[in-house]
């Protein structure tokens, strides 16, 4: 090694070892406090709640009504009764989840705001691009429709795979399969308007694909499912999450336009 002899350079040296131990202390004891802090946070709330199923159901209250209000003010501009269908089918959506944070005893995120008013900033942000992107032309705003379904479809799969609780899953589930048919809705109503297919916006081709196709992939982890036999095994995407046990949701509550009624009878399609 060429190691100097140079005294100073070595007492150099051992102060900057010592300040790395001393950097190493306290990273020891942030990352301790961190730790300590981490399983607080996973712990249930005096709710019954995980602090990750309050947030995602706060979440979920603003972005069913984001659907909601974007749909509600295309309406407006474009007057295609498609905007004004689905919206009813959010509204429903949107006091479902309303229904939830009363059961828990939560604080309502939307109390009191108006159509294109949030509390969380990023929807707010989102709501103002999507109806600026809505408004250049009416297959803009089918794309806009389309672009949403996806994302809550991707919101909703996580937020599923993510929680416990069995009234959250329920609603969450419902919800799920609704979107897959507005997709569909939107996706048809953009393919009469242009002569293009519909394509992805988020989700990957496959997916989508098999959402249009009726190959509802939205309809996994279906935990009442009866075991999956009757499904058609159409898709392979089943996400992994636990408890689907690769029941695709054919046949069952899951699927398509069969599902509307349940979760207290949001309608897709009224
Ligand atoms: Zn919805
Ligand atoms: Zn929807």
């Amino acid at each position: 090694m060429l190691e100097n002899t140079n005294s100073k350079t070595t007492g150099k040296r051992l102060m900057s070892w010592k300040s790395f131990l001393g950097l190493g202390i306290a990273l020891f004891i942030i990352g301790g406090l961190v730790m300590l802090v981490k399983p607080a946070a996973a712990q249930t709330t005096a709710t019954g709640l995980t602090t990750a199923d309050i947030e995602s159901l706060l979440y979920m209250r603003e972005e069913e009504k984001l659907a909601h209000d974007v749909y509600v003010t295309l309406y407006d501009m474009w007057e295609a009764p498609i905007f004004n269908n689905i919206a009813s089918s959010e509204q429903n959506h949107t006091d479902m989840v309303l229904s939830l944070l009363n059961q828990y005893g939560l604080e309502d995120p939307a109390v009191g705001n108006a159509v294109g008013v949030f509390t969380n900033p990023d929807l707010q942000a989102l709501y103002d691009d999507l109806v600026s992107q809505g408004s250049q032309s009416y297959e803009a705003a089918l794309l806009v429709g389309g672009l949403i379904e996806e994302v809550d479809i991707a919101d909703l799969r996580d937020e599923l795979e993510s929680t416990n609780v069995a009234a959250i899953q329920q609603v969450y589930q419902s919800l799920l399969s609704a979107s897959g048919n507005h997709l569909n809705g939107f996706a048809n109503a953009y393919e009469s308007a242009t002569g293009n297919a519909y394509t992805a916006q988020l989700l990957s081709d496959a997916d989508v694909t098999a959402i249009l196709s009726g190959g509802n992939s939205s309809g996994h982890g279906n935990s009442q499912g009866s075991h999956g036999s009757s499904g058609q095994g159409s898709n392979g995407q089943s996400q992994g999450n636990g408890g689907s046990q690769g029941n695709n949701g054919q046949g069952n509550s899951g699927s398509g336009r069969g599902s509307q009624g349940n979760g207290g009878g949001n309608g897709g399609r009224r």
